[in-house]
């Protein structure tokens, strides 16, 4: 899902889901990436908690399951995901260490440091990274990791256009990323960019595939219209100015005191 408050404003919540909840992921990135992001993290024991944060369906959640231990929570504002996110898990035989809730990342559900990690792929925008990061730190024991990933220029050259200042007004440079990760009080342990395939192949070639049926379901009316118009200027932009901008993951730790 795209960074654009009037599409999340201006679409009734039930239209939003019908489209998103049947890709397997509802944005880019890849079961390789959330690997190498958790290559940067000492293992974690089953005694562990870990909160995925604006989890969707739960793609890359039931991943870290894969690569990790301990008790996993996904939050997400929206319960038709949560319910699929719920169903993927018991599919992928972890329901007994990964449940879905529906909650809002601006007011979770958790202790202060009760987390050993904090997962967001794709989502810490809804909140703004530097909110997110000061606001999430509270509930992460000390040594406890963050890793998210955030829309972020690629190379020294800019790009001015209204889709980048409309979809992603806090895109800043790694550097600029990185600052606000420290002055948010965590050790940078790592950031690295989300290859093109995360975008094209994993996501965008999914969400164009689901505009045929979806605006079938909905008898073409015009709010289907005009959603599925925006995911085609979203996939038209990155295909034209790709080499501007993309998500790049970093991962931060809490100092131990
Ligand atoms: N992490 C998933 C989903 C990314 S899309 C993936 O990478 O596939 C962003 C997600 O954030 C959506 O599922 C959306 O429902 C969720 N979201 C948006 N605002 C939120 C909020 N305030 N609290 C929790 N989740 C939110």
């Amino acid at each position: 899902m795209s960074n654009n408050h009037t599409s999340i404003h201006d679409f009734d919540f039930t239209l939003i889901c019908n489209y998103f909840k049947s890709l397997e992921r509802q944005g880019p990135g890849s079961p390789e990436a959330t690997q190498k992001a958790l290559s940067f993290i000492n293992e974690l024991s089953e005694k562990s908690q870990i909160a995925d944060i604006g989890c969707g369906t739960g793609g890359q959640t039931i991943t870290l399951a894969e690569y990790t231990k301990g008790q996993i929570t996904g939050i997400d504002l929206f319960p038709d995901f949560i319910e699929i996110f719920n169903k993927n898990a018991a599919k992928a035989l972890c329901s007994d260490r990964v449940k879905g809730i529906t909650g809002s990342m601006d007011h979770l559900p958790f202790q202060n440091e009760e987390l050993d990690l904090i997962w967001s792929e794709g989502a810490i925008y809804n909140i703004g990274f530097e909110r997110g990061l000061r606001e999430w730190r509270q509930y992460l024991k000390p040594g406890g990791i963050i890793a998210v990933t955030e829309c972020s220029w690629l190379s020294g050259a800019r790009l001015a256009s209204k889709f980048i200042s409309d979809y992603f007004p806090d895109i800043d440079s790694p550097s600029g990323k990185v600052r606000i990760l420290e002055e948010a009080g965590y050790a940078p342990l790592a950031h690295f960019a989300l290859p093109e395939h995360c975008w094209t192949e994993n996501y965008f070639a999914h969400a164009s595939a689901r505009i045929p049926g979806f605006l079938k379901q909905y008898g073409h009316s015009e709010k289907a219209l005009l959603l599925a118009e925006m995911q085609k200027n979203e996939i038209a932009h990155y295909e034209k100015y790709k080499a501007y901008y993309g998500y790049v993951f970093y991962i931060g730790q809490k100092p131990e005191e």
